[in-house]
């Protein structure tokens, strides 16, 4: 990686480089750098505002594609560029510029900012770091020092979907609850706020949102039994301006606002309880002219709703799209996608404010395919549904009644019979939080889509907890024990992906990219009739936005999940994009997605420009000691009870059968130490400050060695080679 001598960026003040030169972590060497600084430190005079985003700038972002200045790059989340020096003609000349190291090797979901200049990108476990947007080098870094140990409440990793920019500071909801605003000059803390009770696994993932000098932040956590809302903070002062809970609370206690004493009308029992879910864990959405916020909300908690609310009912707001006054977070309208929700099918997904023509009437809309299956468009001035298709196998409803607006249910989608019950789209979704990308060029949404079902049955002995995962559905059927191999054989053949555009005014896919794996990335189309993608094959690709036609790639030596962006400097068009393998489908998977070439993860930002030339350093393999595991001793009984408590417990960090696509550890490999040790990690937490916390409050130490006697079998597996 060459050394740009080209400073695009010599006004940064003092701090800004000797921070820089200090901790740089790009690929470039560090005497250079030193250099470097003392250069721009000359010519420092008058520094203009760092991350200077405003209203009236934020209002016509879409006539100033050199910025991305938000994460769907205008307050429509379209997720389209103007740019057209890279194109459908030259795009084959699009090489490597630059790239970063992140510090970390764990997920990377961040959509990245670009202001003027300078990049604000988010790594794992909510770090966030200014970059040179023309030569990578860094200016700051910003670690919140997040707990290792809040990694046991996070169900998706220790990912971060992207910072947020606005005046002079940069915000990121930490995993821990955390709202941090960061001084976009030097990096250094402006303020911080906890948006969470702590005594809570709460998890915060998603991009905050800017309206009119507030930054509104939601949370996750509804696969672990919490209360789901949206806050909007004060971005000067940090203070909280409202709260708006998604679901409603103890009944017998005042609601928070009118439109939840409604909501409450539709959830029975005591609801509250279980938590409820409806966490606002990433999509949001604005429309300045009719001033409108628009949240998505997640699914219910736990997942099956004869537990929650027994004497059944619609439970709003989950699962649904609600429009809300960005100023004071008094509710507007909603639309629910999946009344009843019992799949885990949030309506969290991305969603995309566009005018569409539809039967020679221009409308506004709203469009979403969350992950129940169904491509909605939806009139944004007053929630109503205009037109509803699937846009993958949807077996839990055959259609959506346009009149009434719900799904029409087919028979056997409900799991409350005890029975097993192989649904589609699985809990993974049909398409999870990965952005799609509309093209007003082409008319088309490009969507990322899952192929997959899963095996759902009531979980008799649900106990709730804010300590394991709180779903109410048997997670032992669902992580497929190899006893279980009818179940297996019926969900695994369908497990893929692919691109599909989707016409959203004739409602049905005009083409598609077939992929052999599900989560890929997120996607970005450009007025250079291009759509770009990193996939769960390593590879960062360009499609020709009108056909589909493959037109350029580049091996990314890492599984790719997080959306690509393009802004420009002097002039000069880029395309960056956070590579890194992670995310729930990647450390849940396991066995399911071996064939990914995402196993071994290097996370990093890709910059690419036309008739650059550079190169990744050669990747470094993993090498693994052939395991030497302790003497088998549990009994096959014991060692199915073994396999269905790691699936219950362990399997959503370690993966499927134990196999670890992702940068947690591959137990089949442990050290003969690690075996030794085994009660000491699993029920004494030693390794607490590695993420790996205790789990003496939710298993017996039988049941850890029920757990271990499994790893052990799949350890043997490995160096019997018949894994
Ligand atoms: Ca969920």
């Amino acid at each position: 990686m060459s050394i740009k001598t080209d400073h695009s960026f010599k006004k940064i003040s003092l701090a800004i480089a000797v921070v820089a030169s200090v901790l740089s972590m790009t690929g470039c060497g560090k005497e250079e750098q030193a250099e470097k600084t003392a250069e721009s430190a000359v010519t420092t005079v008058t520094a203009p505002m760092a991350a200077n985003v405003t209203t009236d700038r934020l209002i016509a972002a879409d006539a100033d594609p050199s910025n991305w200045m938000s994460t769907g790059r205008t307050y429509s989340e379209q997720r389209f560029s103007p740019l057209e020096a890279i194109n459908a003609d030259n795009v084959a000349e699009l090489g490597l510029d630059w790239y970063f190291d992140f510090p970390t090797n764990r997920g990377i979901e961040a959509t990245p900012i670009v202001v003027d200049g300078v990049m604000y990108v988010s790594g794992s476990w909510s770090m966030v770091f200014a970059l040179d947007a023309k030569t990578g080098e860094m200016l700051w870094q910003y670690d919140p020092q997040v707990p290792p140990e809040w990694a046991a409440n996070a169900c998706c990793d220790v990912v971060n979907r992207g910072v947020a920019v606005w005046e002079g500071k940069v915000f990121v909801g930490t995993l821990d609850g955390r709202l941090v605003a960061i001084n976009a000059k030097d990096g250094s803390l402006a303020w911080e706020t906890m948006t969470i009770d702590q005594s809570k696994p709460y998890t915060i993932t998603g991009a905050p949102r800017i309206v009119k000098g507030k930054v509104m932040i939601g949370n996750g956590g509804a696969e672990y039994g919490v209360r789901g809302y949206v806050s909007a903070y004060d971005t000067d002062s940090g203070e909280m301006a409202w709260r708006f809970y998604t679901v409603p609370g103890k009944a017998e206690e005042p609601f928070e606002n009118p439109v939840l004493a409604k909501a409450a009308e539709t959830w029975t029992g005591e609801w509250w309880a279980y938590g409820g879910g409806g966490t606002v864990w990433d999509s949001m959405a604005y429309d300045p002219e009719l001033d409108l916020l628009y949240i998505g909300v997640g699914n219910g908690s736990p997942w099956d709703p004869a537990i929650r609310s027994p004497e059944g009912g619609d439970n709003l707001f989950l699962s649904s799209i609600v429009a809300i006054k960005p100023d004071t977070g008094e509710y507007v309208w909603h639309y629910q996608t999946t009344p009843a929700e019992a799949w885990d099918y949030t309506a969290t997904q991305h969603m995309i404010l566009a005018d569409l023509n539809i039967d020679g009437n221009d409308r506004k809309v709203i469009m979403q395919a969350p992950k129940n299956g169904f491509f909605y468009v939806i009139d944004r001035e007053t929630g109503k549904l205009l037109s509803a298709e699937n846009y993958t196998t949807v077996t839990w409803a055959s259609h959506i009644d346009l009149e009434t607006g719900r799904p029409v249910e087919l028979d056997g989608a409900r799991y409350g019979d005890g029975e097993v019950h192989v649904v589609s789209p699985p809990g993974l979704g049909a398409h999870s939080w990965h952005p799609m990308s509309y093209s007003p060029d082409t008319g088309y949404v490009y969507i990322p889509v899952q192929e997959a079902s899963f095996p759902y049955q009531q979980d008799v002995d649900f106990e709730t907890s804010t300590e394991r995962w709180h779903t109410g559905v048997n997670m032992e059927i669902a992580g497929l024990p190899e006893n279980d191999k009818e179940i297996r054989d019926m969900v695994n053949p369908m497990i893929k992906g692919h691109i599909a555009a989707w016409d959203p005014i004739a409602q049905k896919e005009v083409w598609r990219v077939q992929f052999p794996n599900l989560w890929n990335g997120g996607m970005l189309s450009t007025a250079g009739n291009l759509l770009f993608q990193g996939n769960a094959d390593a590879e960062f690709a360009a499609y020709n936005a009108t056909d589909g036609a493959r037109l350029w790639s580049f091996d990314a030596q890492t599984g790719i999940v997080a959306a690509p962006i393009t802004y420009t400097v002097d002039g000069e068009q880029y395309i960056a994009v956070a590579a890194g393998w992670g995310g729930v489908g990647a450390l849940a998977t396991g066995a399911i997605l071996t064939d990914a070439k995402g196993a071994i993860n290097r996370s990093r930002v890709l910059v690419y420009k036309l008739g650059a030339e550079g190169q990744l350093p050669d990747p470094v393999p993993v090498k693994r000691e052939l395991p030497t595991p302790p003497v088998l001793e549990a009994s096959p009984e014991e060692l199915a009870a073994g396999h269905a408590l790691f699936s219950r417990h362990c399997s959503m960090c370690h993966g499927d059968r134990a196999v670890s696509a992702s940068s947690v550890p591959d137990l089949r490999y442990m050290a003969p130490q690690t075996h030794e040790h085994w009660n000491d990690i699993v029920i004494e937490g030693v390794l607490n400050k590695r993420g790996m916390v205790g789990f003496a409050s939710r298993i017996t130490p039988e049941e850890s060695s029920l757990i271990h006697g499994y790893v052990t079998k799949r350890a043997h597996d490995v160096v019997n080679g018949n894994d």
